[in-house]
């Protein structure tokens, strides 16, 4: 096969060539008959074999243009798999994912160095998606389960946890892999929430003061916040003030509930405009 050319740094191939491992992101994957998948950067295919037996439809996207050719030619005549040669971070997943009565399953053990802008971008869908099975450094998955005030909560921690209900299934061995990358991995389960965790009116006005939040950590909350896009339109100390948060607090310190609290309150702000 097209793999024996060696991994490519620069596209973060480290490949899975650990059975366990495997089989334990198949099985927490749990697809259903008929179930659409989508895997990302399908690699070699150690994970494409299971999912393209168990899947109604496959659909994998691979930027190592050698590798999707090799993907496209094991499946050709098969109509169920679909290989997409492009890069997932310029994809439009919106159109890529149609609404379909079972939902999208997505399967990845995802290249580390984009891992956390796919995050976003998978968070952007989560309307569509029945459950997420995703490998990721170790350090990145910790970041989604860290409480307020420490130095792994961020952007990723509170927007994820909005609409996900997040488990882990596995920590991954270096050695699990070929080449072995430096650092531990981890497999995580993401399974979307039928409500969100907080009410936080417009979404996309949530996501802008979250990530304003955490854009300069060693500047308070205020400072933060007025420099965002959204605050040309309106006055930030009076937004504060309206939900009684201490602008001289660090965006780092906010809960879920209060980002929540303050993106309310822009939303009607906007609003009034
Ligand atoms: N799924 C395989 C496995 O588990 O062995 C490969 C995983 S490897 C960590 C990441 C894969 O993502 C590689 O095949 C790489 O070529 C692909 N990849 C890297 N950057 C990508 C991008 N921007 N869009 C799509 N695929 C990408």
């Amino acid at each position: 096969m097209s793999g024996t050319r060696r991994p490519l740094k620069s596209l973060g191939q480290n490949f899975l060539v650990d059975g366990t491992v495997i089989d334990k992101i198949i099985q927490a994957a749990d697809i259903r008959p008929d179930q659409a998948v989508l895997e990302i950067g399908p690699g070699r295919g150690a994970l494409t074999k299971h999912l393209a037996e168990r899947a109604g439809r496959l659909v994998l996207i691979e930027f190592d243009h050698a590798l999707a050719a090799w993907h496209r030619d094991q499946y050709l005549g098969n109509s169920a798999v679909t290989v997409i040669d492009a890069d997932v971070l310029k994809v439009d997943l919106a159109a890529l994912l149609p609404e379909v009565a079972q939902k999208w399953n997505v399967v990845a053990n995802l290249p580390y160095n984009i891992s956390t802008e796919v995050l976003f971008r998978l968070y952007g869908v989560h309307r569509r998606l029945a459950r997420m099975t995703l490998m990721l450094q170790k350090e990145v998955g910790d970041r989604l389960a860290a409480p307020p005030d420490c130095s792994a909560y961020g952007v990723t921690t509170v927007l994820l946890g909005l609409w996900f209900d997040i488990s882990r299934v596995v920590v991954v061995h270096p050695g699990c892999f070929h080449p072995s990358p430096k650092v531990d991995s981890v497999v995580l389960n993401f399974m979307p929430r039928s409500e969100a965790r907080a009410e936080v009116g417009d979404e996309d006005l949530f996501r802008a003061v979250v990530k304003s939040a955490f854009s300069m950590r060693r500047k308070t909350l205020y400072n933060c916040l007025k420099s965002a896009e959204f605050a040309k339109m309106i006055d930030c100390g009076e937004l504060l003030e309206a939900c009684a948060i201490d602008g001289r607090r660090r965006g780092e310190t906010l809960s879920l509930e209060e980002f929540a609290l303050l993106s309310r309150r822009v939303t009607e702000l906007f609003k009034e405009l």
